[in-house]
């Protein structure tokens, strides 16, 4: 572990930490690489002109996507609600001034119920801050095609659809016919793709509009990027004018968002596959042959180019669960951050992206040392719970005296 630097956190006095769970918000999403962190810097000392910013922007991103256009705001969470505003307010000043109050009358989003996922935040409220209004479809487990078609009306403003791995995964319409049935009734669609790496499918499915987060796969600064048509993007992009303002973007994670496009054109995406790939063999090695615990390599629920290492702790037979043994990595010290959503299920995840160098091997080890001694853990009261409630509790204890 001599190899692995925290000197940053000790330096500003933040707990040294492994991130193993993916890219969350609440770990600070993604490590960025030095040649964004150059963009970022050099913007800082100058004045520039944010539309001039955000036309370059906007040139990168189509070559991405294959869009007519795109821009860059806060994160993906704003870019929901600028894109959901831009179909109720088309590039009209004084209707994007009087967002939220005044909507008009096309202010409903028809999303399907098994959708309507949260991300840290409810996506609903994404939606309703823009003063439009959610009108769910079908239920969590199933939506069909005339639930659709009955909810899509003369007060419909969108079609959300939300790729997550925090939607329900069957009995959902797929975005193709979704968009179908939008379109035969005039609506845009929207896509909530914040998470996912490829940034030109959902565009070629039918989406009028896709959001993804500039923090997350793509390793750059915070922002939410807002790709498609060009009349809803230059309608989404004139929000800044009113809700949006808010949400805004500064010049650092413009350019910042512009490098990190860049470097993803250019990325040797097969070898930083093979890497991952590596970090899996290690992890896998180190949890063999230890009873009760078993660890298999399963492909990401959205279909992204990254696989993670479920690691099922069988309680019977290795003496506590998935939840206490979270738990010990994450109070070590560095904390082994795993990926810990399903962990009632019996497992949690490590997820390979995102790692430094020395990381890999660091973490193997002390998932050595962790799970070589189940005699040395002790279940806690709330080694499950704490997946479901931690973050509440965390916000709620925050500050206080
Ligand atoms: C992460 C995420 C968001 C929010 O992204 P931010 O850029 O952090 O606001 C929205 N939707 C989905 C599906 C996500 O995974």
């Amino acid at each position: 572990m001599d190899d692995l630097d925290f000197n940053w956190h000790t330096e500003n006095a933040v707990s040294p930490l492994i991130n193993v769970s993916g890219t969350m918000t609440g770990l600070g999403a993604s490590v960025v690489a030095p040649e964004i962190i150059a963009a970022t810097a050099a913007a800082m000392e100058n004045f520039v002109s944010i539309h001039e910013a955000q036309a370059q922007a906007s040139e990168v991103i189509t070559e991405l996507t294959g869009a007519e256009a795109g821009f860059l705001t806060a994160s993906a969470s704003a870019g929901i609600t600028l894109s959901v505003a831009a179909c109720m307010t088309g590039l009209d000043p004084a209707r994007a001034e009087a967002l939220p109050d005044d909507t008009g009358a096309r202010n409903q989003v028809v999303v399907q119920a098994g959708h309507l996922c949260g991300y840290g935040a409810p996506v609903a409220q994404g939606v309703a801050l823009s003063g439009a209004r959610v009108r769910p479809v079908g239920q969590s487990t199933l939506c069909m095609d005339h639930q659709i078609e009955g909810a899509l009306g003369e007060a419909t403003a969108a079609g959300l659809f939300v790729v997550s791995h925090h939607v329900v995964h069957y009995g959902q319409c797929p975005l193709t016919r979704f968009a179908e049935l939008c379109h035969a009734a005039d609506v845009p669609v929207i896509v909530d793709a914040a998470s996912e790496y490829d940034l030109r499918g959902f565009l070629d499915a039918g989406a009028d509009l896709v959001i993804y987060s500039g923090h997350k796969f793509l390793g750059g600064p915070t922002a939410g990027i807002v790709a498609g048509r060009r009349d809803l993007v230059r309608a989404a992009y004139l929000q800044n004018i009113g809700i949006g303002r808010g949400m805004k973007i500064g010049k650092e994670s413009i350019f910042g968002a512009i490098a990190a496009l860049r470097a993803w054109q250019r990325r040797d995406h097969a070898a930083h596959r093979a890497r991952e790939a590596e970090a899996l063999e290690i992890w896998q090695r180190a949890l063999s042959g230890i009873d009760g615990v078993t660890a298999l390599v399963v492909p990401d629920p959205t279909g992204n180019p990254l696989d993670r290492l479920q690691v099922d702790i069988d309680v019977a037979t290795f003496g506590v669960g998935a939840g206490t043994v979270a738990r010990a990595l994450g109070e070590r010290r560095p904390a082994i951050i795993v990926r810990n959503h399903e962990v009632e299920l019996g497992y949690f995840q490590l997820d390979p992206c995102n790692l430094k160098p020395g990381q890999a091997e660091a973490v193997a080890k002390a998932l050595q040392e962790v799970l070589s001694a189940p005699g040395q853990l002790s279940a806690r009261e709330g080694d499950i719970e704490i997946a479901r409630n931690g973050s509440i509790t965390a916000y709620m204890q925050w500050g206080a005296a």
